[in-house]
């Protein structure tokens, strides 16, 4: 008997026959004697739809006030969970994430958690109770319901399983694993049987949304055994298996693969949610740098990518890339800083994305930056900034590029090969 939390996400949760559909796999996990407590998201583009009515109220809405509202999502898709369980004979029963425990600090729409409580749920489980949790959750010391950050009900999965010390936590969701890069957008994207932590963290953080980034570091912390698989798929195939191991999907392990051939670079991510930010023409001095990203820094702006070139007249341009959304506010308090320093121009662009390769082989392989920019310059596509780490190299190029680009690495770095194995299925 083993203890598994499985997550289910919005696609997986988005009509009444496939929460159904949902409940018929939670019932076989449970049929063969496993405890098993489910997360789930609201339906999909239920968490849009309310923030867009806080919107059309206010552009700067209370943030306690959203998270009142936001985590309502998944207060129905835990309902509907348990009563599609019910119907079908199983002894299931819906949870808040107050009602399980779950304890955060205070900071609205990002919270952090803190503790969970495991007494009740265990007491639940030994009962032999089905345990629907909803994701994206928590709530503060003073008992204020907070949310954990888009995509967090990865998050509530992972800490769930790290404070039951589940035998594994699986993550349902459209795709049937991690692949190479987003199959959206690269159609010969290969599904990776394994993947380390590491190189999820690094994927996750560069932009590939298919686990939060906070789900990655909590489950790498804890040492959660964590799993990627599809919730489309037969839930009496390859995915069950009495003994408990199941072997579709992708594991994200600690452990590299032991494939001989395995590629250098293990999966492309891309960020189309950034944008570039330029102060042209400023005087190279010492502590230019710390004028203009102080004032961004304390606005709680974070800052990407950056660079500066100095140019032959003794001036510099310097160039940081911030999350879209918050362009207009950095370009607010860099042309006040502009005027302050002298700089020449201050501009914004926000038609840029962001490609990343990653693979922890990169660190024993000498030639993996140029192989990247060789290919790119090969389909004519201009690199506009850049940064590296031990194991990712990341571009700035124009997000007309974005298909281009990630195509042509895809296959440059070898990772189409055996694509017509596993595809996407949204
Ligand atoms: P859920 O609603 O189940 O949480 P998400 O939309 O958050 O699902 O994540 C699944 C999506 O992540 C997929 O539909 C896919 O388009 C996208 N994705 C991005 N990068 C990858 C990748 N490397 N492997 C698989 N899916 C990816
Ligand atoms: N419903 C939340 C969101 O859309 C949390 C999640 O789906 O993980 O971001
Ligand atoms: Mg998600």
């Amino acid at each position: 008997m083993a203890l598994i939390v499985q997550k289910y996400g919005g696609t997986s949760m988005g009509t009444p026959e496939r929460i159904l559909n949902v409940a018929q796999r939670v019932k076989r996990w449970h049929e063969h004697g496993h405890q098993v407590v489910v997360v789930v998201s609201a339906m999909s583009g239920e968490t849009n739809r309310l923030l867009g009515l806080a919107k059309a109220i206010t552009d700067t809405p209370d943030p306690r006030e959203l998270d009142q509202m936001i985590s309502t999502g998944e207060q129905v898709t835990i309902a509907l969970l348990a009563m599609s369980l019910k119907s079908i004979g199983v002894n299931a029963k819906s949870c808040t994430g107050g009602q399980v425990g779950i304890k955060t600090d205070t900071s609205y729409t990002k919270a952090r958690i803190q503790s969970i409580d495991d007494g009740s749920m265990r007491r639940d489980l030994d009962a032999g109770q089905v345990l629907i949790v909803a994701g994206f959750q928590g709530v503060d010391p003073h008992g204020n319901v907070t949310t954990l950050g888009r995509g967090g009900s990865d998050t509530t999965g992972v800490a769930l399983a790290a404070a039951l010390k589940a035998d594994e936590c699986q993550i349902y969701t459209d795709v049937d694993g991690v692949y190479t890069t987003d199959p959206r957008v690269a159609p010969k994207a290969k599904k990776l049987d394994r993947v380390t932590f590491e190189e999820m963290l690094e994927m996750a953080s560069l932009g590939s949304k298919v686990l939060q980034i906070r789900s990655v570091e909590f489950a790498g912390k804890y040492q959660v055994p964590l799993r990627v698989l599809s919730s489309f798929d037969n839930p009496n195939d390859g995915a069950f298996d009495q003994q408990f191991k199941t072997t579709v999907g992708t594991l994200i392990t600690t452990e590299a693969g032991t494939d001989m051939e395995q590629p250098i670079i293990s999966g492309i991510a891309f960020n189309r949610d950034e944008a570039k930010l330029i102060v042209r023409g400023v005087p190279d001095q010492p502590g230019i740098a710390s004028r203009i990203l102080s004032p961004i820094g304390n606005a709680n702006i974070e800052v990407d990518m950056i660079v500066q070139n100095v140019a032959a007249d003794g001036t510099t341009d310097f160039t940081f890339t911030v999350n879209r959304s918050e362009m207009k506010k950095a370009l607010g308090l860099l042309q006040q800083i502009g005027q302050e320093i002298g700089a020449r121009e201050v501009t914004g662009d926000d038609t840029i994305v962001k490609v990343s390769i990653v693979g922890v082989g990169m660190r024993s392989h000498a030639g993996v930056a140029s192989q990247m920019f060789t290919t790119l310059a090969s389909e004519g596509i201009n690199i506009q900034m850049i940064s590296t780490s031990e194991i990712k190299i990341s571009v700035v190029v124009d997000e007309k590029y974005l298909e281009l680009a990630v195509r042509a690495l895809h296959t440059s770095f070898d990772l189409d090969r055996s694509s017509g194995e596993s595809r996407a299925q949204a």
